[in-house]
């Protein structure tokens, strides 16, 4: 633990109010602050709009030096700085878009200590030279901003960023802070190991918003559920709506205008104006629906947005969390609504068996999807679940669907015993290819054209399932993909056995399912705000 100091207290509470102009702090700001202060490293992980810059501008402004600030955000630099300026606070940035006399004044600046905080490009640690320059300044703190950037996972990794492990050996009397939004618990290890921050104090915090009340449905026929949300509950506000594809986006966009309410498309296929026309009706008119793909919504503040409805499965709980978070930042009741079916699970096993990169990617694909499917298919809190994931601990809501009209959990073994027969009978034929219909249908004892030209009121396992209803199979079908119990394979979704599916044909693993609600939850969000 960093060394206790009374004095450093105080002064960050001035440094709040004095500069910022806030009257208290926000969650664990005040603990991470007065960590840095105190010279201890950290690691941050916030969420997005959680309150991240203070924790490290503020101990830069307590203690004597200058912050230097790692940012990969250069096309942000200009704006921090000047919103900084604006306050008092004296803050430059060193980065490539700079002319060498631009350079040349801020390195004048930090060497003769007028600056509070300097912001870098991480490409510029790489360089001698602005070590040197480093060396002959005081330095009060380092802040590695969107830290993430050094895991090798996600699709921002950035080279330069493994070059920061050597602030510590460099630098080993100053404290490094490391912030990001997006990691979890797996990525937050790897961060701490790359950037040698194994002495430092990890705080994760912001991600409980207590004001969104998440739903996640089953998908019968999306386009009605989805209007039925919209004139039940949330007539006349304005939401977001997402769609896996910009055919989809735009049909249902229409759909929506065609039923009275005003809504409109947005995807990366519209030219620029187009875009840029439809964000900002979105921002300045009330009760606008936009639907969009996930191109929609960066950088897009509106404080009032009352749903974000998903459509279609998103590919990861980060995924999922950031586009549901775009819902109620106003702190105002807000529903985050998601319709989910078979279909999404064995498209997206498809598109990642399909998908380009080798099979280190395709299994981190693999492990995104299977959280979202976990979060999708749980009987407990879904918020807790959620908070879970990004490493946080919570109470169950009393305000999600599942906490409000609790599902059961039933032992599906035998169910799911019949539908790997019927899917390796099926299996057996190679010259042709079954999907979840076919097996179903078989399953049921239909008599359908396709069940007769194939013979398959012959098998052994034709009517054996008549105890579950169509819809009830499809569950099953779905579960038991999003357990990996089966899988899909080829073009036409051929449904096959995994690694896992012996076990439960041989009766050695129960297999526990998800009975949907028979009424699903609609309740109003009580007013937790
Ligand atoms: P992040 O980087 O985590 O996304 P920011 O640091 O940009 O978040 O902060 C998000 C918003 O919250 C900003 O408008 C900021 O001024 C505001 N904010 C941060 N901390 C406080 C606080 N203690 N009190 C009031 N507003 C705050
Ligand atoms: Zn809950």
């Amino acid at each position: 633990a960093p060394p206790e100091s009374t004095h450093t207290a105080t002064d960050a509470d001035d440094v709040l109010r004095r500069v910022f102009g806030y009257d208290s702090f926000r969650g664990a700001q005040q603990e991470i602050v007065e960590h840095v202060i105190a010279g201890g490293d950290a690691l941050v992980l916030m969420a997005t709009g959680g309150g991240k810059s203070l924790c490290y501008q503020i101990p830069a402004l307590v203690r004597p030096g200058v912050g230097v600030v790692v940012s990969p955000l250069i096309a942000l630099m200009q704006d921090q700085v000047d919103a900084l300026t604006a306050v008092g606070v004296r803050a430059g940035f060193l980065n490539s878009t700079q002319d060498p006399d631009q350079r040349r004044f801020v390195e004048s600046m930090f060497l003769a200590g007028e600056l509070d905080l300097l912001y870098l490009a991480p490409e510029r640690l790489r360089s001698e030279q602005t070590l040197r320059l480093l060396d002959r300044g005081k330095i009060s703190l380092f802040a590695i901003d969107e830290a993430h950037c050094v895991s090798s996972w996600g699709h921002d990794f950035r080279p330069d960023y493994l070059a920061l492990s050597m602030l510590h050996e460099r630098w080993p009397d100053v404290p490094r802070i490391a912030l990001t939004a997006t990691a979890t618990q797996a990525t937050h290890q790897e961060i701490a190991e790359r950037l040698n921050l194994g002495g430092a104090k990890h705080f994760v915090a912001g991600f409980d918003r207590p004001n969104i009340q998440y739903r996640i449905v089953p998908k019968a026929e999306p386009n009605k559920q989805l209007l039925e949300l919209l004139r039940t509950e949330h007539a006349g506000d304005a939401g977001i709506v997402y769609c896996l594809s910009r055919a989809s986006t735009e049909k249902t966009a229409q759909f929506l205008s065609n039923n009275g309410i005003p809504a409109l498309a947005y995807h990366a296929g519209l030219d620029a104006d187009t875009r840029a026309r439809t964000q900002s009706r979105f921002l300045r008119e009330d009760g606008l629906v936009i639907v969009a793909t996930i191109a929609f919504g960066m950088g897009i503040d509106k404080p009032d947005v009352r749903f974000v409805a998903h459509l279609d499965l998103p590919k990861s709980v980060e995924g999922y969390y950031q586009e549901t978070g775009r819902a109620g930042r106003d702190g105002l009741p807000s529903t985050a609504w998601l319709a989910y079916g078979l279909q999404d699970v064995v498209q997206q096993r498809k598109m990642i068996a399909s998908s380009d990169g080798d099979d280190a990617y395709r299994r981190q694909l693999t492990a995104h999807l299977d959280a979202m499917l976990a979060l999708c298919e749980t009987v407990e809190c879904r918020r807790v679940q959620l908070l879970n994931y990004f490493g946080e601990a919570g109470e169950p809501c009393g305000n999600c669907d599942t906490c409000l009209n609790p599902p059961q959990s039933w032992d599906g073994t035998v169910p799911a015993q019949k539908l790997l027969s019927t899917v390796y009978r099926l299996k057996s034929e190679r010259r042709q290819r079954f999907g979840a219909v076919q097996s179903i249908d078989i399953l049921l004892g239909k008599q359908t054209q396709k069940v007769s030209q194939f013979s398959h009121d012959q098998l052994s396992v034709f009517g054996i399932g008549t105890e579950l209803t169509e819809g009830e199979w499809r569950g099953v079908v779905r579960q038991m993909l999003a357990q990996g119990l089966l899988m899909v394979e080829g073009d036409y979704s051929t449904l096959a056995l995994t690694q896992e599916s012996g076990a439960v044909l041989r009766g050695d693993r129960k297999v526990l399912l998800r009975r949907e609600p028979e009424k699903p939850a609609r309740a109003k969000a009580p007013r937790t705000a």
